[in-house]
């Protein structure tokens, strides 16, 4: 089989959110995987809703989750193309002009419903002769147009669901271009589709029986269909939709918070299928887990509490490698035991300089007398240097926590947080013995002092 060619194709009218990344990151993953091409196409040729403001946040979101396009299309720069097709279309009589109003269309299908009829396009546009036709156009009616579906039945195997029938007696014939001369999506996104040769279209079920009529439009124009699979959407924790306009789960707002993105992306790629989620510690190990036939059937409920415990799991088992470059941005150095004395203990990765910090920084501990005496008496048991982790293996820690016992007659907690807060000036961090050689000696031995330092 040659490599896939998939594509993500997002409108840029809003900011996107962790349902539109399950979507890119299918594609993406996908195409990672199977080493094929993922291309970013912009759907943008509704001119009013769509910003540029939000093309640039696609192209950071996509960059920030590691899955940048191998290629960036806009809808709105390929209007030739979508002429040519058209004009063709018209002449096979498979597009059709209509002058209905929306208040026309919409007082036809309230009818229709309270008839109990499905609110099905009634054709009526097919019906004009000649002779209504140019009288309308005469008065000045500008057409939109349609494409004119066969119904009948079509049917694909979805990679998702499995066998899929769509009777397309029971779509309306979709819009193909407005009476301004716009464009809607469904017929350009097939004619991009047949051009740009993609091999899968990978998307939410919102789109299935959009799918149906694009069958048949891949069909009218000589194309085979690609294959599909139709993930299941993503909903908020009541249940309600994800909306790009409203900005719910927006990824820039789940960047601005720290979240880690792989975590995000394990979360937007496993909730709502068979498999486990967990964190992950690369895409291609996210990309290794992807299984179109495990996916569920119905939505899936996304509780952003989540992003939290796996944030925490996978800063907890990042590796140095990973982290370096971002410690590096953060100024934070210390190499991988650094990293591995105070991972275990992040929440987020920022928090690696905050560590850093209070290894290299002055703090100012508040400790009350009978706690200092507790620091002076630790102080007076500390190892000579070198410090490392050996000198901090754990027998060594033992010894000296259990001299301070000895010395004070304390144990358990009211030892150990008066030594954490007159070593960090925090109440809770990684463990203590770790930090030390980072700390070093002379410090250490200070700040039991009561010195802030
Ligand atoms: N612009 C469409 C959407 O965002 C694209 C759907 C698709 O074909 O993937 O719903």
């Amino acid at each position: 089989m040659p490599p896939p060619i998939v594509r993500f194709a997002p409108s840029p009218t809003g900011l996107l959110h962790v349902g539109n990344a399950r979507t890119a990151l299918l594609n993406a993953l996908y195409a990672r995987r199977e080493g094929g091409t993922f291309i970013l196409r912009l759907d943008d040729t509704d001119r009013a809703r769509s910003e540029e403001r939000f093309v640039a946040a696609i192209g950071e979101d996509l960059a920030w989750l590691g899955i940048p396009p191998d290629r960036v299309e806009r809808q709105s720069a390929r209007t030739a193309l979508y002429d040519a097709a058209f004009d063709r279309l018209r002449a096979e009589g498979r597009i059709y002009a209509c002058f209905e109003t929306e208040e026309e269309l919409e007082f036809r299908r309230r009818r229709q419903l309270a008839a109990h009829q499905p609110p099905v396009y009634d054709r009526a546009a097919l019906k004009l002769t000649d002779a209504e036709r140019a009288k309308l156009e005469a008065e000045g009616k500008k057409p939109y147009f349609r494409f004119k579906l066969e119904r009948k039945k079509i049917a694909w195997d979805d990679l998702v669901r499995g066998h899929v029938e769509i009777d397309t007696a029971s779509l309306s014939d979709p819009v193909a271009r407005r009476a301004d001369g716009t464009w809607l999506y469904s017929l350009t996104s097939v004619i991009d589709d047949i051009e740009m040769g993609v091999t899968h279209i990978i998307r939410g079920e919102d789109h299935l029986t959009n799918s149906a009529a694009q069958i048949e439009m891949f069909e009218s124009l000589g194309a085979k269909p690609p294959r599909f699979a139709h993930h299941n959407l993503l909903t908020l924790p009541g249940g309600e939709g994800m909306s790009k306009r409203l900005g719910h789960l927006s990824l820039q707002a789940l960047r601005a918070s720290g979240l880690e993105p792989l975590a995000v992306a394990s979360a937007a790629v496993l909730v709502g299928t068979a498999g486990a989620v967990e964190p992950v510690q690369s895409l291609d190990a996210l990309a290794s887990k992807i299984d179109f036939a495990r996916i569920s059937h119905g939505p899936a409920r996304f509780d952003p509490a989540d992003l939290e415990a796996l944030t925490a799991r996978t800063l907890h088992a990042m590796a140095y490698d990973s982290a370096a470059p971002r410690l590096e941005k953060l100024g934070v150095g210390g190499g991988s035991s650094f990293w591995e004395a105070v991972r275990g203990n992040l929440s987020r990765f920022a928090e690696a300089a905050l560590w850093w910090r209070v290894a290299n920084e002055a703090i100012s501990p508040v400790l009350s007398p009978a706690d200092l005496e507790i620091c002076k008496s630790a102080a007076a048991a500390l190892p000579p240097e070198p410090w490392n982790e050996v000198t901090w293996e754990k027998a060594n820690w033992d010894a000296f926590v259990e001299a301070i016992k000895k010395a004070t007659g304390k144990s358990g907690r009211a030892l150990f947080h008066p030594l954490r807060i007159a070593l960090t000036g925090e109440e809770r961090g990684p463990e203590l013995r770790a930090l030390l050689p980072f700390i070093g000696r002379t410090r250490t031995a200070a700040r039991l002092q009561g010195k802030k330092v």
